[in-house]
């Protein structure tokens, strides 16, 4: 079985600047590269609430062409990203994938066949470590992007200052 980390995009690998999709405003967030460098052993995946599609303030291929150039800075960095499943949808469209929902994991697990209650997910919000948690993960809050916002809120395994601090804690707590 595949041990992995599920990690949302923006606000934690990128710099979340509200619907960000445009090339020109790509950022990596400070420390992510080398946090996910120490990921050694597990499989990364995106796993990404893009509303801005929905609400039509974006198409989908703006969303395809933005994060191929994420994916692609990444590999330049030696750091492959297996999948990004994404959720396109507004929230009231009520669909079954947006996130604190678990499709999206639920079809990584499938996919990759995941053991989730050996991984970890990472997220910015409360909709990330519920997500992780409703489907057995271990889940961890990232004070970078809504970070420090959401902490209050999120009833994370581990608040982290950043994803080399998340990384630490995962590879402490990754065998147990
Ligand atoms: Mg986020
Ligand atoms: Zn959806």
């Amino acid at each position: 079985m595949t041990k992995a980390v599920l990690m949302d995009r923006d606000g934690v690998v990128t710099e979340d600047l509200g619907y960000v999709h445009k090339i020109k405003d790509f950022n990596l967030v400070q420390n992510a590269v080398e946090g996910l460098k120490l990921l050694k052993g597990f499989r990364l995946i995106f796993i990404t609430n893009q509303s801005g599609i929905g609400r039509g303030y974006f198409k989908f291929e703006d969303f395809l062409d933005y994060n191929s150039r994420v994916v692609e800075e990444l590999k330049k960095h030696g750091i492959k990203i297996e999948k990004t499943y994404v959720c396109p949808h507004a929230p009231e469209d009520n669909c079954g994938c947006r996130k604190p929902k678990t499709k999206m994991i639920k079809d990584a697990e499938r996919d990759f066949k995941i053991d989730l209650s050996k991984s970890f997910v990472i997220g910015d919000k409360k909709i990330d470590v519920d997500m992780g948690h409703n489907s057995g993960c271990k889940s961890i809050l990232v004070l970078t992007g809504n970070g420090m916002k959401e902490k209050e809120n999120a009833n994370a395994d581990y608040i982290a200052k950043d994803l080399i601090d998340a990384a630490k804690w995962i590879l402490k707590h990754g065998n147990q």
